[in-house]
Order: structure tokens, then sequence, then C-alpha cells
């Protein structure tokens, strides 16, 4: 088994979260898939694995994985939510034709927290940057 998915699912475990088939499958697909899926699209992928498995199941299952932290749950507009395995902080470029969401790992700016704090006295403590534009395969 993948590092990172055994070690998810004894984090898992030790905050007493019964460990069901359906469970650790959405797990491990989000963990092997860089593909910042739908509720929907994972539904889709795991359907033949789990004929009785429902949207709804997916859904509460990733509802639960984000509320504990192990997932990032990101909204994009009005479109449906996608879901990526919170690793390492990351950021995010978004296709504007086709939706594709491709990883951008830059050091994180701290400093535009920090400029943010000064210019209007907030206590900062999270920012979010997305880049639009075409992918490589929407430029043709
Ligand atoms: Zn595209
Ligand atoms: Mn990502």
């Amino acid at each position: 088994m993948n590092y990172l998915v055994e070690q998810t699912i004894e984090r898992l475990k030790e905050a007493r979260v019964r460990i069901t088939p359906q469970r650790q499958a959405i797990l491990e697909y989000l963990i092997l898939h860089d593909l910042h899926p739908t509720a929907d699209e994972v539904y889709q992928e795991l359907a033949t694995q789990f004929p009785n498995m429902s949207v709804a199941t997916v859904y509460n299952n990733l509802r639960l994985l984000t509320k504990m932290g192990f997932v990032k749950e990101m909204k994009f507009g009005d479109s449906s939510s996608r879901f990526d395995f919170a690793s390492t902080e990351h950021y995010h470029a978004i296709c504007s034709n086709c939706g594709k969401v491709e990883d951008i790992y830059y050091p994180g700016l701290d400093a535009v927290e920090d400029v943010a704090a000064d210019l209007t006295g907030f206590k900062v403590e999270s920012h979010r940057l997305e880049v639009y534009g075409l992918c490589p395969e929407c430029q043709v």
C-alpha cells in the first residue's frame, strides 16, 4: 500500500474513524490521482468497484475527510467543488476552457500576508492564489 495511504489510514484509526472499504477507496483515489476530482468524478471512477455506493456516500466521505483536514475542498465560482488531498501546500492553475486543475509548487507567498496585514490591520490567517488561462491541450 502507498505510504501516504497507510499513514492517513493510521491517523483516521487514531481518531476512531471507521475505515470502510468505500472510505479507503475514496482516500486512495484522491492520493494516487492528482486530478482534483469532483465528488461525481470520484463516484464515476469507483462505481464499478462499489455498485451499491451512492454519490451521497462519496460526498459525505469527502466532507468528513475535509473536516478532519486530510482533504481540501476547492470552490471555483458556481461549479461543483473539487477535492485535493492536502499533502504539501501548493497553488493551482485552472484552465478556463476545460477546467483542468494543475498543481503549482512554489514557495509560500508569506510576504503577501504581511503586506495585507499592514495595509488592512487584519490578523491574516491564510491566502489563496489561483492562476487562470489555457492549458497546453487547449492552446491549439
Ligand atoms: Zn484545458
Ligand atoms: Mn492540488
